[in-house]
């Protein structure tokens, strides 16, 4: 069984010329969600991480296993507004407009060893604001862990500029 096999793609969705990436034929199958997992926390075995930041949404429920598997805790980075005490937060640039994501202000420690866990890096640019909240709490980003890379869109570049080291399971060129 090769887990790529079991990533749907959606043509034109949201938008025209987008290809989608559905992981939730993935999520579905028993074996290859159990795979996936299993190979998100591999290469980090024993490497002293305290904690995982998970994207929202996709990246609760990889990262929530992940954590689960590693049995340390898990940080919601969520769309502005939706966290119900003080949060600290990281502006970001969209192809039109700006987004913003945050983190509750007491969820990370400092000298945390934080994993950042998404299901798929496309710009980098939602990965890297969820790096500069990390390091803004005081945490140190010990990597940044996907399934899906997009190569073409240049966000493993613009990690590894930041100094974070990034495993993706799998590329699809293109956008
Ligand atoms: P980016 O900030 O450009 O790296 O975009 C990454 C975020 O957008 C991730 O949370 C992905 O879930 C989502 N995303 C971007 N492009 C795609 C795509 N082609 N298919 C599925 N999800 C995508």
């Amino acid at each position: 069984m090769n887990i790529k096999d079991l990533v749907r793609t959606i043509p034109d969705y949201p938008k025209a010329g987008i290809q989608f990436r559905d992981i939730t034929t993935l999520l579905e199958h028993p074996t290859g969600f159990r795979r996936t997992v299993d190979e998100l926390v591999q290469p980090f075995a024993g490497s002293g991480i305290s904690l995982i930041a998970g994207i929202e949404a996709r990246g609760f429920i990889l990262g929530g296993a992940v954590a689960h598997q590693l049995s340390i805790g898990f940080v919601a980075v969520r769309k502005k507004g939706k966290l119900p005490w003080q949060t600290i937060s990281v502006e970001y640039e969209l192809e039109y407009g700006t987004d913003e994501v945050e983190i509750h202000i007491d969820s990370i420690e400092k000298g945390d060893k934080v994993l950042i866990v998404d299901d798929l890096i496309a710009t980098g640019g939602t990965a890297a604001a969820a790096v500069q909240l990390v390091r803004d709490a005081g945490g140190e980003v010990v990597g940044a862990s996907f399934v899906i890379d997009l190569p073409d869109l240049g966000g493993r570049r613009r990690l590894e500029a930041m100094n974070v080291p990034v495993l993706t399971l799998m590329s699809f060129e293109g956008d």
